[in-house]
């Protein structure tokens, strides 16, 4: 059975990745960058996306979906 992971990447206001260095309030600190406004959740396994603007609770999210997916708890990977 193929491992099951989920990412969690962080988004600009209009949806599209950030991946520019930000600072720990989320304002850009690169030319292109708009700042992140949220994050969004994808599954390896499945098309399932969820988007939240805190972090700690897309984890949650995140975690509560992985389980969805195995009978093992255990045996998932969690990746931020
Ligand atoms: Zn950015
Ligand atoms: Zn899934």
């Amino acid at each position: 059975m193929a491992r099951i992971t989920a990412t969690i990447n962080p988004v600009h206001a209009d949806g599209t990745d950030c991946t520019h260095k930000v600072t720990t309030t989320g304002k850009p600190k690169e030319a292109g960058c708009t700042g992140r406004s949220a994050y969004v959740a994808t599954c390896s396994a499945c098309s399932w996306t969820e988007t939240n603007s805190i972090k700690a609770a897309l984890e949650y999210v995140r975690d509560t979906h992985l389980r969805s997916h195995l009978a093992k708890p255990a045996t998932a990977t969690v990746s931020a």
